[in-house]
């Protein structure tokens, strides 16, 4: 039997809404694999909420739209942040539970916010404790279904609505959520999961969709470099503690690209470090923590800690090797502050969807708090306007990927990455178009076609051949199934 609604995704952007919808009617969520494996899972450092004595929603907002660059829309930063501190109450009453100093929440700070504002769970698993607080919610709910190992394909789109997506099969619902997070797997090293292939900007773009600002994609800095591992990232919260990059020389390096030194923005050490492997011909730097007391990095960081020593590095007695990956998509499939996209039944929240929170540049930790924001807020439009009963119609082919032919993430990563250039975006194009069936190809073209269209540097988005801001790119970049790019 069709679902009501059909949410694509359980990170917390899906199950939010999923809860939402619940009492609207059959919910159906659902997972490209395990229902665990998401950005969502691995988030570490935390979230970031106005609720300390000290802090108050308007300082938030302001580091917020300085982080993003000239490109925040206001509405939606004012919305994030004036609903976060009853989001995260809520979480706290399902269960969630964030450190505390004493009875207190213990707030962190973090890369370029004013105050100590970040939550943090279990020292470094916060975003999976956000999941599991959603999730058992979710459960517990007896609308709500569950299907994991259930890739999305393609949505079902008649006469420009959305009306179901398909999932070896048709499946039907009054309104469709697109919640499958960000697009970092498109690039060959990455902070993401596998799942995290852009599969839900590349769905809305073939359905009629609006994309924005994809070509936004934040590279963090430090992820783990050791061969055949994963780029486990090692998070930011341990600079903030003291831990120092320095290069193949063991020379710290930082103090000579910004005045923040090994605290400077991402964007700005991402591009540090990339100069520094190139200047000393190593395929990494070192992120070093010896010099702290023994236990500490045990204590506060335990799950990077036993990851570290999984792969070799103790890091209380050895620096570990380090270099930026693709870690976070600003862009997404465009909506307004309900997750409406501009098609009738489709709707999207989370790292999918660009309400315009991050602008050019995400500030650290935003990123939850969108999620369970904008993930309720989703919830509640589609059970207020989804009116029509989700039932099948004429039914495309499911249109299977076919073999890969082009080492799409390879091409991504190195034409569309912590450095471009016209000449590299080009040639990324030229060879992703003959591939655009697949999401991984399709993504990386728009990514390619968005960033050569932007003649400038701003926030995330370099290009050696522009270095500087202009005030005529301070606009964003739409794109449509047309293929062309608009600026507004
Ligand atoms: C290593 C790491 C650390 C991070 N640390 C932080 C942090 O400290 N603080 C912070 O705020 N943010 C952090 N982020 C970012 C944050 O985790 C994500 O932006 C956020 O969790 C995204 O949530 P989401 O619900 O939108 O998507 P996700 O949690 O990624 O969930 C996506 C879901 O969509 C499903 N899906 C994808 N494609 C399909 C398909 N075709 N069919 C069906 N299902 C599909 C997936 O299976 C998954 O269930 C971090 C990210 C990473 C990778």
């Amino acid at each position: 039997m069709n679902p009501d609604f059909l949410v694509i995704g359980a990170g917390v952007a899906g199950l939010r809404a999923a809860i939402e919808l619940a009492e609207a009617g059959r919910v159906l969520v659902v997972a490209k694999e395990s229902l665990q494996e998401s950005s969502s899972e691995y988030a570490q450092g935390g979230i970031a909420v106005a609720l300390s004595d000290d802090d108050e929603v308007e300082l938030h907002e302001q580091d917020t739209l300085y982080a993003g660059d000239g490109l925040c829309d206001r509405a939606a930063v004012r919305k994030l942040v004036e609903e976060g501190p009853a989001a995260i109450q809520e979480l706290i009453e399902w269960g969630a539970e964030f450190d505390r100093e004493g009875s207190k929440l213990a707030f962190t700070r973090e890369g370029a916010h004013s105050r100590n504002r970040v939550l943090h769970a279990h020292g470094d698993s916060t975003g999976r404790e956000i999941a599991r607080t959603l999730y058992r919610k979710a459960a517990s709910l007896e609308n709500i279904t569950f299907r994991s190992h259930a890739a999305t394909t393609e949505l079902l789109e008649s006469d420009g609505e959305v009306w179901g997506a398909w999932l070896h099969e048709p499946v039907g619902a009054r309104a469709v959520l697109l919640a499958t997070g960000g697009l970092g797997a498109v690039f060959l090293n990455t902070t993401n999961p596998d799942v995290a292939t852009g599969d839900g900007v590349a769905m809305a773009y073939r359905a009629g969709a609006v994309i924005e600002d994809i070509e936004f994609v934040q590279f963090h800095p430090t992820a783990l470099h050791v061969e055949g591992a994963p780029r486990f990232l090692l998070s930011e919260a341990l600079r903030g503690e003291g831990a120092q990059l320095r290069n193949a020389g063991g020379e710290r390096f930082m103090e000579r690209y910004h005045p923040l030194g090994d605290l400077a923005p991402r964007d700005v050490v991402s591009r540090a470090i990339t100069a520094e492997m190139i200047r000393t011909l190593a395929p990494h730097v070192w992120l070093d923590f010896r010099h702290k007391e023994r236990g500490f990095a045990r204590a506060r960081f335990p799950r990077i800690y036993e990851t570290c020593l999984r792969y070799g590095i103790d890091l209380e007695t050895e620096a570990a090797p380090v270099a930026p990956a693709a870690h976070y998509a600003m862009g997404g499939v465009k909506t307004d502050l309900h997750g409406r996209t501009n098609l009738p039944g489709l709707y999207a929240a989370g790292e999918a969807a660009c309400t315009g929170v991050h602008g050019a540049n995400r500030l650290a930790s935003n990123s939850l708090l969108e999620g369970v924001v904008f993930g309720a807020l989703a919830g509640r439009a589609m059970r207020e306007e989804a009116g029509r009963a989700g039932g099948s119609r004429g039914v495309p082919s499911g249109g299977e990927p076919q073999g890969m032919e082009v080492d799409v993430r390879r091409i991504a990563w190195e034409d569309c990455g912590i450095v471009r250039t016209a000449e590299g975006l080009k040639h990324a194009a030229g060879l992703l178009e003959g591939h655009l069936d697949r999401n991984e190809a399709l993504v990386a073209w728009l990514i390619a076609r968005c960033a050569l269209a932007r003649e400038e540097s701003r926030g995330a988005h370099f290009r050696t051949d522009f270095p500087e801001k202009r005030a005529e790119f301070e606009k964003h970049t739409l794109v449509r199934r047309d293929g062309n790019i608009e600026f507004r």
